[in-house]
């Protein structure tokens, strides 16, 4: 099923595509399912302007979507009834693939199951944070005490020079590692140039991939992927605060190569265009799939650049592209190290604040005191917190989960091929987190 065009330009030529394409090949008998999922979806995305990530389906879907306007009430017995009918689809079909089909079918059963509690959330259900979190991402993030911090707070007050709270020695220290705005371009494309590099060596990549990078303000985020079909993304990075030469790998492998930007294209590639699964083409923000996204967008930074490989890259290219001085790069990252393993504390304010434990305040003290976020950072935060909720254990326990998955495909003292090619297949495939 190659060379099929859902575009978003052209609704006629998308409409007849699939007609051509379900005229040839054997039928699908989850098709108009996926389908029904797919304006479901789009019709929440009518009361909840952050719900659909991506859709480069027909266009026309969105359209009646938006005419409809259809009730929660009436979505919710939608996707009640698409949930009895999924239980009863063939296990295996004939000409498909065992494993796929079973995963297939899994994921959409689960998707629906995150598409009725983002409605019950909708119509005013309360769930405390674990329960959302299981809800929607199909995980529960572990719980830590702030004394398990301490240790990790401690080691870093002996290395960061200077004097005054931790959090005030640790932006001093910073400072000297800011991108200056007029490089800022040059650096993030040097980066995206080497990320995509790394990742086009082991990842077969279509052609006609590309993305483009826009500077942007007054976001909750620090990036936002917005992929558009057609292999196509667009990227955001937001210039609100300060943003340190770390963030230009990160960013560029998170939001590109090997992450969202890849996973689109190739869930686009083989699951969309070559298999013709429709379900594809949408992607629910609220759903067990963003878990996969953010946990292999920031696993896959790692995968591009491991630790000693990535530290020669800033060194030698980015620092000097940015200005800054490269004998301090080792330094940096052993802090930055450091740091990271503060990363569950920012689950442990979301958690509290969610739950009603902390206030507003309170939650940016907390991820000052323990996540080490600077009050402008930590007061971003809390906004994102406000908007995603517990959309943040995507990123750590996702990137935790995928790559204890990928390490296991791949094998013990695995080569960096053989964890590349267990990475690739995890991007191509529709597995659930608690699959992993
Ligand atoms: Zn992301």
């Amino acid at each position: 099923m190659a060379g099929r065009g859902f575009g978003r330009v052209c609704a006629g030529l998308a409409v007849s595509a699939v007609a051509v394409v379900s005229a040839q090949t054997p039928a699908d008998p989850l098709r108009t399912m996926a389908e029904r999922y797919v304006r479901l979806v789009l019709a929440i995305g009518q009361h909840d302007v952050d719900y659909v990530d991506a859709y480069y389906g027909p266009p026309e879907w969105r359209a009646e979507a938006e005419k409809s306007k259809t009730a929660l009430g009436a979505l919710d017995e939608q996707a009640a009834g698409l949930v009895a009918e999924l239980g009863k689809a063939p296990a295996s079909v004939a000409g498909q693939d065992a494993a796929m089909w079973g995963l297939r079918r899994q994921y959409l059963t689960r998707q629906l199951a995150a598409v009725r509690a983002r409605l019950a959330m909708l119509q005013g259900q309360a769930f405390t944070f674990d329960e959302e979190s299981r809800a929607l991402y199909d995980a529960v993030a572990p719980t830590h005490t702030e004394a398990e911090f301490e240790a990790v707070l401690k080691q870093l007050s002996d290395t960061l020079p200077g004097d005054g709270s931790l959090i005030e020695r640790y932006d001093r220290y910073k400072q000297a590692f800011v991108i200056p705005q007029a490089r800022l371009d040059r650096v993030f494309q040097e980066a995206i140039r080497a990320c995509r590099e790394r990742t086009r060596q082991h990842v077969e990549l279509p052609p006609a991939e590309r993305f483009t990078v826009e500077y942007v303000t007054g976001k909750s985020w620090s990036g936002y992927n917005w992929y558009q079909g057609q292999y196509r993304s667009l990227i955001q990075v937001n210039t609100d605060l300060p943003i340190y030469i770390d963030r230009a790998v990160d960013l560029a492998c998170h939001e590109g190569y090997p992450g969202h930007h890849a996973y689109n294209v190739l869930l686009e590639k083989h699951l969309m265009r070559d298999r013709g699964w429709v379900e594809y083409s949408v992607y629910p923000l609220f759903s067990p799939q963003s878990l996969i996204a953010e946990g292999t967008a920031n696993y896959g930074i790692d995968v591009a650049f491991p630790p000693a490989d990535r530290l020669a890259f800033e060194k030698d290219v980015l620092f000097p592209l940015a200005g800054l001085d490269g004998a301090q790069a080792k330094a940096y990252y052993d802090i930055l190290a450091l740091v990271d393993r503060l990363s569950y504390a920012g689950n442990e304010a979301a958690r509290r604040y969610l739950n009603g434990q902390i206030d507003k305040e309170g939650a940016a003290t907390w991820l000052e005191k323990y996540a080490m976020y600077s009050r402008p950072r930590a007061e971003q935060r809390v906004r994102f917190i406000d908007q995603y909720r517990s959309y943040v254990i995507n990123y750590n326990l996702g990137k935790d989960l995928v790559r204890a998955y990928v390490e296991k495909q791949a094998g013990r003292g695995a080569t960096p091929a053989a964890r590349w090619r267990a990475f690739a297949a995890l991007l191509s495939s529709p597995r659930l987190p608690s699959g992993l």
